[in-house]
């Protein structure tokens, strides 16, 4: 390794890298975009194929833009900030495209990825390490990959604004306070990770501390501190991580300040969100993406929707409207729980919440379902939930995915008794290389589909 090839990018990969192929030789290279020639120094090799990063560009794509962000080559957060953002669309609308005709076997029309006005700054939660440099130095940012080093990062360039000034006082703080910083490498110190969410449609904001410990020296005082420096904190949580690893949250947690949760509107309905509820991040786009999947499909006063993967209840609670009756089913127990009360809060009776396996709920469930929506996540559904649909013969499925090749394999498995009627990608993560698809499916053969 460490040799260097000159090669040209001729696609992108799935992950956002540049595809060079050299000779027999395919390299995949951070921060190369398409036409652009390069050396690339080679960093490693996996599975047959070169890594590599740009040592010298010799041609500059014309769609090239100067990055926001001073730390974007380094913290491999935004695979896509040097590219503008029109063709960051086209990149995710071909990934679609692509997954779908060579892992999906399926040959169909994909409309332009919806993407945002303005594309930066739209993230709703932050989450950033605190420790020290080398000098000793309280510094917080991302860590560099595969190194427990903190990369400074002042401001992020894809987060809530509000964010950069909270985490930087709290560094001030934590120095003047002499509150010591987690070090990764000898599981010593207190000071975990600081993670901030923020509420699009209320002023609130939460700050959650991440420590090794419960009720750490000062506490009292550092968020009296804390609160004054910034009174649009409205709570404030501590969450406690004792254990070494790279999981970010702990299991228990201690409100020191406030409710303990904020509260966030998608359409018209309000959502709690604690710390460490799952909540799309993305407020802007996740009403575009709920708005446009649930035109899809026809639901009346007599329909019944599964929908399937559901999290905290956010797209069946949405559907109820309209419907007879949801059908909501989710593994994880808090979320299960959230929903639950997400549907107390907002008054809608016509939902009925499970918490179990979709596959092994769907194939045991005895009702009559129309239409199912789901949303599973990056590893996509199971052979168990597709077989049950395909038997069940359900008329209507829409399919959100975060991850183009699980959907296209997902596809593959239905296309013997479904046909694809519609494919929106959806722009959820300017700046990265992640999409969201919403997917419709018909049953082949069946008439009463919108589609
Ligand atoms: N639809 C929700 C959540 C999508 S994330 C929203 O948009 O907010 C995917 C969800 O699927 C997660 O909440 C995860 O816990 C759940 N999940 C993962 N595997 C599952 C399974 N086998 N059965 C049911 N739910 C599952």
């Amino acid at each position: 390794m460490g040799q260097i090839v000159r090669g040209k990018c001729l696609d992108i990969s799935s992950e956002g890298k540049g595809v060079a192929k050299v000779g027999k030789n395919i390299y995949f290279v951070d921060g190369l975009f398409v036409g652009e020639e390069a050396d690339i120094e080679v960093l490693y090799q996996r599975a047959g194929v070169y890594f590599g990063k740009v040592k010298k560009l010799y041609t500059l794509s014309k769609d090239r833009i100067q990055p926001k962000c001073k730390v974007c080559t380094s913290c491999g957060g935004c695979q896509y900030q040097q590219i503008n953002y029109q063709t960051q669309l086209e990149y995710k609308t071909k990934r679609v495209k692509e997954a779908l005709t060579r892992i999906g076997g399926v040959k169909t029309n994909v409309l332009p990825c919806l993407g945002m006005n303005n594309p930066y700054y739209y993230r709703n939660k932050i989450q950033m390490p605190y420790g020290k440099d080398r000098k000793g130095n309280v510094v917080y940012g991302f860590f560099k990959e595969n190194s427990h080093e903190i990369i400074p990062v002042k401001e992020c360039v894809i987060e809530d604004k509000r964010a950069a000034s909270i985490l930087w006082d709290i560094k001030e703080l934590v120095k003047q306070m002499n509150i010591p910083t987690y070090n990764e490498d000898n599981g010593r110190g207190i000071l975990r990770y600081v993670l901030i969410r923020t509420s699009y449609h209320y002023k609130e904001l939460m700050v959650v501390l991440v420590t090794s410990i419960m009720n750490f020296p000062g506490q009292r005082n550092f968020i009296d501190a804390l609160v004054k420096l910034h009174p649009e904190i409205t709570t404030i949580v501590e969450n406690i991580n004792k254990r070494h690893t790279n999981v970010i949250l702990g299991n228990s947690e201690k409100v020191l300040y406030g409710p303990g949760y904020i509260k966030d509107k998608i359409l018209d309905l309000t959502f709690e969100i604690s710390a460490s509820s799952f909540f799309q991040v993305n407020p802007v786009q996740v009403e575009k993406l709920y708005q446009n999947a649930l035109e899809l499909i026809k639901i009346d006063e007599k329909s019944v929707v599964l929908d399937a993967y559901s999290g905290v209840g956010t797209i069946g609670l949405i559907a109820a409207k309209n419907a007879k009756k949801v059908i909501s089913v989710e593994i994880n127990r808090s979320a299960h729980e959230n929903a639950k009360e997400n549907a107390k809060r907002n008054g809608v009776t016509n939902i009925e919440f499970y918490c179990d396996d979709a596959g092994h709920f769907i194939d045991n469930y005895q009702g009559k379902i129309d239409t199912v929506i789901m949303d599973p996540p990056r590893k996509g559904s199971d052979e168990k939930f597709l077989s049950v649909l395909i038997r069940n013969s359900i008329k209507q499925i829409v399919y959100i995915s975060c991850d183009p090749e699980t959907l296209a394999r997902d596809i593959k498995y239905l296309s013997s008794h479904y046909g694809v009627t519609y494919v929106q990608p959806v722009d959820m993560f300017p700046m990265t290389a992640h999409v969201e698809t919403i997917l419709c499916l018909s049953l082949i053969g069946n008439k009463t589909s919108k589609n």
